[in-house]
């Protein structure tokens, strides 16, 4: 997947996530906030503006009967009483003897004090002694409805981003899973072909290589089987390149189920089949002559059974009974010679399989190192 295309999808998601927490936790403050403003803030039954202003002009009318001298004791006492009705509250400021404003009721912030609905200076025998404020419970009510909503809207921001961090940590993650599956695809199509499945040919000459300098290290032989489907061309002219392809597998398939796990089959070139069969299990107690042997034969054997099999196999196309055949040519290298490079073992293979071709095709042939011969095999 392109970044690009995640890119768009990632914003999708971001959105969507978005618009689903803003609608959640809208939903569940606002349910939040019914229950709220129903039991804690709601305004009283008895509330109302008339009645507010008519309770606040009589506190003002009742406050020189009730507080024959204005010390700040008397008016701490009247203030406090007054304080007690539901959708009232009352408060007092004076200046002191520095002159500084003082407020009866403690804590009480600067842009409340002057917010006060109904004003009334209070003076006795003249003397201005202070300000008499009455504040309606309206006041309160919108001052907890804007804190409220101000807290509201953070919890619903910082939900927000913190979903938003979770989701962007996952499509990180399902992008790095992607990116990795990704890597290993490619790594995979590298070393295979697109057709068959089987090693290409690079992988093939590489893994040789790396096989030839092992079997000099441990002396331990390699045989080489180098297949090519007989008069191909003949096959795909007549029953069409699908019908080739489908063929092709199937030989890939036939050849993979019939060598030894530890066999490396690869896609030599169109419809050439490598196989390198290294010596499994070394037997010490045997000479380097007897173990080569037996692998040869060894590839002998899966050679003919490959060979055997795809003759024996009706390559069906479009209900008619199609067939085909393989040539081939082994080779081998006992480990001994130091010089070995692994394109002789190619060549001696090669020129073996020639040889087959030439013989009629659909038989095997063996190179012999020693001789230099070739040996039909039966
Ligand atoms: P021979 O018995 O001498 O090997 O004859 P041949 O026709 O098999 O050999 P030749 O080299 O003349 O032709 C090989 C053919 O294999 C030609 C080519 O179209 C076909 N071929 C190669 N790769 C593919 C493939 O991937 N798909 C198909 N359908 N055909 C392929
Ligand atoms: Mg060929
Ligand atoms: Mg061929």
């Amino acid at each position: 997947m392109k970044l690009a295309v995640l890119g768009t999808r990632f914003i999708g998601y971001l959105l969507l996530l978005a618009i689903t927490s803003w609608f959640l936790f809208n939903f569940l403050l606002n349910s939040q906030s019914v229950i709220m403003y129903k039991y804690f803030i709601e305004k009283p039954t008895s509330y109302n503006l008339e009645r507010a202003e008519r309770l606040a002009s009589s506190i003002y009318q009742s406050f020189k009967q009730e507080v024959p001298s204005p010390s700040a004791d008397n008016i701490r006492v009247f203030i406090t009483k007054y304080n007690d009705i539901p959708f009232l509250s009352v408060n007092f400021i004076y200046q002191d003897q520095e002159g500084l404003m003082k407020s009866i009721i403690k804590d009480v912030r600067e842009i409340d004090i002057l917010n006060a609905e109904y004003v009334y200076p209070i003076k006795y025998g003249g003397r201005d002694v202070g300000t008499l404020l009455v504040y309606d419970i309206n006041r309160e009510y919108q001052k907890g409805l804007e804190e409220y909503n101000h807290t509201i809207n953070i919890t619903k921001i910082f939900f927000a981003i913190l979903l938003s961090l979770l989701l962007f940590i996952l499509l990180y993650r399902e992008y790095n899973a992607k990116i990795e599956q990704e890597k290993r695809v490619a790594e995979y199509q590298a070393v295979h072909d697109g057709l068959t499945g089987l090693y290409t040919q690079k992988y093939f000459k590489d893994f040789l290589a790396t096989e030839i300098s092992r079997a000099e290290r441990y002396k331990r032989p390699l045989s080489l089987i180098m297949c090519d489907v007989d008069h191909f061309k003949k096959f795909n002219d007549t029953y069409g390149h699908l019908a080739g392809d489908n063929a092709l597998q199937t030989v890939a398939r036939i050849i993979s189920e019939n060598v030894r796990a530890s066999d490396i089959v690869a896609r030599y070139g169109g419809e050439e089949f490598a196989i390198l069969l290294i010596e499994a299990g070394i037997d010490e107690a045997k000479s380097i002559a007897n173990r080569l042997k037996k692998l040869t034969e060894q590839a002998v054997e899966t050679a003919h059974r490959i060979k055997d099999k795809i003759e024996h196999t009706p390559f069906e196309v479009d209900r008619t009974a199609a067939g085909t055949t393989i040539s081939m040519g082994v080779s081998s290298y006992n480990g001994a010679d130091p010089d070995y490079k692994p394109e002789y073992l190619i060549s001696e293979a090669d020129l073996a399989l020639y040889e087959s071709k030439n013989n009629g095709r659909n038989l095997i042939t063996l190179f012999d190192p020693e001789t230099k011969k070739f040996i039909r095999s039966a």
